[in-house]
């Protein structure tokens, strides 16, 4: 599923590709993916055109210039593929030289790579294919179709903003809201950190990696922590974070990036995904458990 640092570089990517051309057509091949009634969003999608685009912890809202806004969501094997070019066949993705003029500008972002090969778009995994008026399209992916597309106005989009918690990355998320969101909770501290309602866009990677930083176990209750350890985790969210987005992401597979890249956050794991394997810090060995049903990492060593 992507994270906070993963949606971050998709919207980052897609702002430089999708804004301000007109759409031409689209086309809806699983209509559950969308969320409003099929005749009212093509409706509204067809012959306009987005100008802005950005994140709201997980969440990706596209500003309509028509009024309104798409939000997208990739939950856990969602994709957003973007083709500049579909009328000449792309090149593979690794062996794209960039900034060539024959070079196809891909984009692939979200969720992990389902082994689908970018340049056979659409796949049986497309689900919304938007073409714009240069003939470039924006397909969106969705294996287990758990991801969603849905317009609302300004006044539902506020009411969508209320339900997520503070933003890691703003100035909004201080250490004293943060002991006030926290400190007084029985649930363990992993289960607060993924809760997209105290703090929005971490997930399973993410959590696991600012647990191991702060060396605070995931399974503690939250009442259970002391001042300086809620003062090391606080403080190695914002850090760990933007270290992921620098890195453009966690991507395991063959995930590929905007610029074909694959993110490489991967290498600078500690503990996510490592079990089994020494801790980078201390070697012993990396634990994996469930808390709040996901699989956890840890080192029962350095993480107390
Ligand atoms: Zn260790």
């Amino acid at each position: 599923m992507p994270e906070l640092p993963e949606v971050e570089t998709i919207v980052n990517d897609l702002r430089i590709k999708i804004l301000d051309l007109r759409i031409k057509n689209l086309e809806v091949l699983l209509p559950r993916i969308v969320k409003n009634s099929l005749a009212s969003f093509k409706k509204k999608i067809i012959g306009n055109k987005f100008v802005d685009i950005e994140r709201i912890g997980k969440l990706i809202v596209i500003t309509l210039e028509r009024g309104g806004y798409l939000l997208a969501h990739l939950k856990m094997t969602g994709q957003l593929i973007y083709f500049s070019h579909p009328t000449s066949p792309p090149v593979p993705l690794l062996r794209k030289e960039r900034g060539t003029k024959s070079s196809k500008q891909i984009i692939i972002a979200g969720g992990h790579n389902d082994g689908a090969k970018p340049e056979e778009m659409p796949n049986k995994w497309t689900r919304v294919i938007f073409t714009f008026s240069d003939r470039s399209k924006l397909y969106f992916n969705d294996l287990r179709t758990f991801g969603y597309l849905r317009i609302v106005n300004s006044k539902e989009l506020e009411i969508v903003k209320s339900k997520f918690g503070v933003e890691p990355l703003g100035i909004e998320l201080t250490l004293n809201l943060f002991k006030e969101k926290i400190k007084f909770r029985k649930t363990s501290i992993k289960a607060l950190l993924l809760n997209q309602q105290i703090i929005a866009g971490l997930g399973n990677i993410y959590t696991d990696e600012i647990l191991f930083a702060a060396k605070v176990r995931p399974t503690r209750a939250a009442n259970s922590l002391t001042a300086k350890e809620i003062k090391s985790i606080y403080k190695a969210i914002r850090p760990i974070l933007k270290k992921a987005i620098r890195a453009r992401g966690t991507t395991f597979n063959n995930f590929v990036d905007g610029n074909g890249n694959i993110g490489n956050f991967v290498s600078q794991l500690k503990v996510y995904g490592r079990n089994g394997k020494k801790c980078k810090k201390c070697a012993s060995i990396i634990k994996k458990l469930k808390v709040a049903g996901r699989g956890t990492h840890y080192c029962p060593d350095c993480q107390k």
